[in-house]
């Protein structure tokens, strides 16, 4: 394939924080698929920021899965654990344009004074750390009290106006068609924790630039993370991809299939005999081809 600037990217970007389910495998496939239709190519991108649940032996898991399924991606592979320096020039952008700011308040805190919730169903920020003069914010930090650095959404969306992205489905072949983002529904989200210059947030919209992603293809439980990932792409003066949502994967009490449910995995369905056929027959793609 020629190596053209305009050739589609997609990426596959999991997180090695357990193995992978059928969950992930749908969103593998469909991913490779889309790829296929576009005529495109998929970049496997390992998510590994957090350091407490990420582990070496689940990225290797991720490999043996992903080519046990038939895929196939060009090598080196990111890995975001080894790029902290980009994330964290990100976060200094942010922190010049004077929007970010430290917030140390308990999980409980936030909780009891929130109004509402964000699009995860999460609290949303009361905006409690943001009135700290220069000199709590000093006393603080230097006293090593845990801390976390939340974007000024407000302040944000003053400085960006209103903000669209482009939206395909429901074939990645379709249409462009624009959305207004709603950033203001997130209200001011963590981007940096203490030892992580990064949250998912920040490095997922500098590492779609980097690798010159054209296309992002994810579940349909991530479309509302976009709103703030088209805010970060315009402060931060990165290319917006286009976005693209597939339906989800849920169990027999129509939940989403999750590493924290304790959902099967690959390897134990594997184990259990299933053939890299047979998950795909399950999850609607045609068997394999022989060639
Ligand atoms: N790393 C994320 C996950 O495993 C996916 C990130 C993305 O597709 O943007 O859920």
């Amino acid at each position: 394939m020629s190596k053209s600037p305009n050739r589609p990217l997609l990426r596959f970007a999991p997180s090695p924080n357990g193995l992978l389910h059928l969950g992930h495998a749908f969103s593998a496939l469909y991913t490779w698929a889309a790829a296929a239709a576009l005529r495109g190519t998929v970049l496997l991108r390992i998510e590994d920021i957090d350091f407490e649940r990420c582990k070496p032996e689940f990225t290797d898991a991720i490999f043996r899965d992903l080519h046990w399924l038939g895929l196939d991606w060009p090598t080196p592979v990111m890995h975001q654990s080894q790029r902290l320096d980009h994330y964290a020039a990100a976060g200094e952008r942010l922190r010049d344009l004077d929007l970010l700011y430290p917030c140390f308040c308990s999980r409980a805190e936030i909780a009891a004074k929130s109004t509402g919730t964000d699009p995860d169903g999460a609290p949303l920020y009361p905006g409690t750390c943001r009135h700290l003069s220069a000199a709590e914010q000093i006393e603080r930090l230097e006293r090593g009290d845990p801390v976390q650095f939340r974007l000024r959404n407000d302040r944000a969306r003053a400085m960006t106006g209103p903000l669209t992205f482009t939206l395909v489905g429901p074939l990645i072949t379709d249409r462009p068609q624009i959305r207004y983002a709603r950033p203001e529904r997130w209200g001011d989200v963590v981007l940096q924790r203490k030892g992580t210059p990064t949250s998912y947030h920040l490095s997922v919209v500098v590492d779609d630039a980097a690798q010159n992603i054209t296309h992002v293809t994810r579940g349909r439980d991530m479309e509302a993370s976009t709103d703030i990932h088209v805010l970060l792409q315009f402060l931060l003066g990165l290319p917006s991809p286009i976005y693209h949502f597939h339906r989800l994967i849920l169990d027999g009490e129509g939940n989403k299939l999750s590493k924290s449910r304790n959902s099967q995995s690959l390897a134990a369905l594997r184990q259990a005999g299933w053939s890299p056929d047979d998950v795909r027959r399950e999850l609607g793609f045609a068997p394999r081809q022989l060639n």
